[in-house]
């Protein structure tokens, strides 16, 4: 069989290059997209206003990237689902879709495996394989659709599943245009956060995008000592710098940032953190985020049971702080954990 290009991966420009090849009128991107997008197709023969030469024509060019989706769970309470989904290499990736009162979040993989490794996190320990491309991020949040009633979408994006979002900096803002688009998803900006272990570059470099994506800073630990434990990536990029270039994306794009911090027991649960942490930040445009460590077969590392007292430190110390909902911890649904299980034969 020829190989295929990822519908999903092109842009406006290319499809319609693709079509003036071919001798097709442009009209027919409006009708392709609304089929793949709206209806939700994968298979170019259900196009039924599309003449059947052209959809074989379709089918020999071009696959939509995650339509095989391998296995579904439900978490016991339904708030979340998590996604197993086959690439056309063979790799597999997950996508968790999370319902909350204002809608239905996607939780986005942005590489199959991840190079950063951090102590507490499955993504990290099983290494990494490759980065995903826009078209593939594109496809998990068409699957998600699938998956939902016919009267849901998905409404908001976190790219907080396996991989480190910032070191596939391309395929990610081409990702976010994509799904911005209104033939497309149209989600706006407004409601997609990407998540980062600290790619202090890759960080500024979004800034000057000046795109109203919300970012989440994985901080996990006020000083390096600790955080070059947790985050290895911190020997590269210091708390310091860190700190300086969420200020920054503050600034640019005047989106408030999350730290995100994974409380793990007697690491990083003291008071002392709790101060610490609220020195660091102290009067920058952010919000602390608590996240209740999710315990990783064959890493020694506990959950916290200090998460209210680290919570109310920070909030006498005027910090903006709240403890995440955990969806679907009885799926291992939740972001960033990812399992090593499917990765493994
Ligand atoms: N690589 C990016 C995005 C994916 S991880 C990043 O690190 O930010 C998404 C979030 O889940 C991060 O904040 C990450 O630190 C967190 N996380 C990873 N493993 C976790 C675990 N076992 N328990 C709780 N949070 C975890
Ligand atoms: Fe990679 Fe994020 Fe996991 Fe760290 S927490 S290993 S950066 S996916």
């Amino acid at each position: 069989m020829p190989e295929t290009r990822d519908l999903l991966d092109l842009t406006d420009e290319e499809l319609d290059c693709w079509l003036k090849e071919r001798g097709y009128p442009r009209y027919r991107r409006d009708q392709i997209l609304a089929w793949v997008f709206d209806r939700l197709v994968t298979d170019f023969e259900d196009m039924t206003n599309v003449p059947r030469p052209m959809r074989s024509d379709l089918s020999q060019s071009f696959h939509i990237a995650c339509s095989k989706v391998v296995a579904v769970r439900k978490s016991a309470d339904d708030a979340a689902s998590k996604l197993l989904i086959l690439l056309e290499d063979g790799q597999k990736i997950e996508t968790v879709i999370m319902r909350y009162r204002y809608g239905i979040s996607a939780c986005v993989s942005s590489q199959v495996g991840c190079k950063i490794g951090c102590a507490f996190c499955a993504s990290g320990a099983s290494g990494f394989v490759r980065d995903l491309t826009a078209g593939e991020m594109v496809g998990q949040v068409l699957a998600a659709n699938r998956s939902l009633g016919s009267d849901e979408r998905v409404s908001s994006i976190v790219v907080m599943g396996m991989g480190e979002p910032l070191d596939n900096f391309d395929a990610l803002v081409k990702f976010m245009e994509l799904i911005h688009d209104s033939d497309r998803t149209g989600i706006g900006y407004r409601r997609i956060t990407v998540s980062t272990s600290g790619l202090v570059p890759k960080i500024l470099e979004l800034a000057s995008l000046r795109l109203p994506v919300t970012l989440a800073v994985s901080l996990h630990a006020p000083d390096d000592l600790l955080r070059n434990r947790l985050v290895p990536l911190n020997r590269v990029y210091p708390v310091s710098t860190l700190i300086e270039a969420a200020g920054q994306y503050a600034e640019t794009t005047g989106r408030r940032v999350t730290f995100e911090y994974a409380l793990i027991r007697r690491v990083n649960d003291s008071d002392e953190c709790a101060r610490s942490l609220a020195r660091l930040i102290k009067g920058m445009l952010c919000h602390v985020n608590l996240i209740p460590l999710n315990p990783v077969s064959g890493i020694a590392l506990e959950r916290s049971d200090r998460v209210q007292a680290f919570h109310d430190l920070l909030q006498n110390e005027g910090i903006d702080v709240t403890i995440r909902r955990e969806l679907g911890i009885d799926i291992d649904a939740a972001c960033g954990q990812l399992r090593r299980r499917h990765a493994e034969p």
